[in-house]
């Protein structure tokens, strides 16, 4: 797919823009899914462990 059937955005119009019409155009639309892949790799997103300036409390 090279469009978005759910907000009919196509993939130019995003590059364009630089906007996605909703969360499904990232599984919709196919040239779009590769774009992002290769932008963030394959790392999967983790919870940010934020460290305390001392580990007591
Ligand atoms: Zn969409």
């Amino acid at each position: 797919m090279n469009k978005c059937p759910y907000c009919d955005t196509s993939y130019n119009e995003i590059l364009q823009t630089g906007f996605v019409g909703c969360q499904r155009c990232y599984s919709e639309i196919d040239s779009l899914k590769e774009a992002i892949k290769q932008m963030y790799g394959d790392k999967k997103h983790k919870g940010k462990k934020i460290k305390g300036e001392s580990g007591i409390i």
